[in-house]
């Protein structure tokens, strides 16, 4: 039995089989590679689906994370801790906004956005108690709780985690005719990811979020941008909503903000929305301490040089320049997205997209399929060219084999 396989069965025995992962075990890993226990190396494509959006060992941010780890690493929030100012002081001035409720998880900062939005509802808005409403998009994600399940239209995701919670309505993703349909006077917000990552990448029609903003602003909703998997740098903005000039009215981060080193989310907005919360009426044990603080702000001084949002529109237009030409030769039926962040849909007669990410794996890859057909590529936006263009060549390599 080698090192992988002695890996993966005892994990396969002692783990909840709530994940399907491709059979690698990684050891260590650097910038865009990994390393497993044999020793083989993979270039990521996937980057902990853009956690990592910095590379995997950045030598700032472990710099940051270690320096932290000497000081003092958890206060809970029942004290107050050197690092927290700092912190919400500059994501606040990263996004344009006034306040900000850190959190760990991604799901827990989309948790933090519905109490939220409910909350400003009743007490700004004057909806009747109980009676908000969230309006949200088919083929969303936006992650795994009860709550958040309760609006996915992935049966996968959803299918027996019921009773549901009420209070969301579904409208097709990039119509902007359903939305306004769909809002009514008990309405308090629209909740989108500017482009939905787990559906495979998918970039709304133009114009489609200048609408939301305009509709949503004319009847006084919140309009929540989930910019967990598409924010800080992905795209070639710091936020994807920028790419249509849209400020939301909150913003949901994470992933990224913790740098593939902590679990770092947050919400982000202004003082009239999150203002509406007193003490003890939300919180985190874990939720803004002094080392996602410090990870964070490491992350944020990288983002205020732009060089990773223009290193993500320079390989992302020869990323996408590549991938178009597969386009139309039988193997690949659609290529989307913005910046270094594709959604390839690979033609059914080459295979799954399970098959063609094992395929890539056994040449050096590592991506991962989402929805049945479809790949998706997020290398780190360290990545160098030439890494990107060898990762292009065993593509090519699979779909041609
Ligand atoms: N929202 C979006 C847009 C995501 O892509 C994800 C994760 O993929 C989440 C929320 C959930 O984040 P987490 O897995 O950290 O809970």
């Amino acid at each position: 039995m080698t090192s992988t396989e002695r890996g993966i069965a005892a994990a396969e025995a002692h783990s909840a089989h709530n994940y399907h992962p491709l059979p690698v075990v990684v050891a260590t890993a650097e910038g865009a590679w990994v390393t497993d226990v044999d020793g083989r190396r993979y270039l990521d494509m996937l980057a902990g689906y853009s956690a990592l959006n910095f590379g995997h060992g950045n030598r700032r941010l472990l710099d940051a994370a270690k320096a932290q780890l000497e000081r003092v690493t958890l206060t809970s929030r029942a004290f107050h801790h050197d690092r927290f100012a700092d912190f919400c002081t500059q994501l606040a001035e990263l996004c344009g906004m006034e306040l900000v409720l850190p959190m760990n998880t991604g799901a827990e900062a989309v948790e933090t956005a519905v109490k939220t939005a409910r909350k400003w509802g009743y007490k700004v808005k004057g909806v009747p108690d109980g009676r908000a409403k969230i309006i949200v998009a088919d083929n969303n994600f936006h992650g795994r709780t009860t709550t958040i399940v309760s609006f996915s239209t992935d049966p996968e995701a959803r299918a027996d985690f019921g009773p549901y919670t009420p209070g969301f309505e579904i409208v097709p993703y990039g119509d902007l005719a359903a939305l306004e349909a769909a809002v009514d006077a008990h309405t308090v917000a629209v909740l989108l990811e500017p482009i939905q990552g787990e559906a495979g990448v998918l970039v709304p029609p133009p114009g489609y979020l200048a609408g939301v903003r305009e509709l949503t602003r004319s009847r006084n909703v919140l309009f929540i941008a989930d910019e967990i998997q598409s924010g800080l740098g992905r795209t070639g903005r710091t936020f994807a909503c920028e790419h249509e000039g849209v400020v939301p009215d909150m913003y949901v981060l994470g992933k990224a903000l913790g740098g593939g080193v902590v679990p770092v989310s947050a919400v982000v907005s202004s003082r009239e929305v999150l203002g509406v919360f007193a003490p003890g009426e939300h919180g985190s044990t874990f939720g803004g301490n002094p080392l996602a603080c410090a990870v964070a702000l490491e992350v944020m001084a990288m983002l205020r040089t732009g060089e990773f949002q223009q290193q993500a529109v320079e390989l992302g237009e020869h990323l996408h320049s590549e991938l178009g030409l597969l386009v139309g030769g039988g193997a690949v039926d659609a290529v989307r997205g913005r910046g270094l962040w594709a959604g390839v849909d690979i033609n059914p007669s080459r295979g799954t997209g399970r098959e063609i990410s094992e395929q890539l794996m056994a040449r050096g890859v590592l991506v991962k399929d989402t929805h049945g057909s479809t790949i998706r590529l997020a290398p780190p936006l360290v990545i160098s060219k030439e890494d990107l263009d060898w990762g292009l060549d065993q593509l090519r390599g699979v779909l041609e084999g």
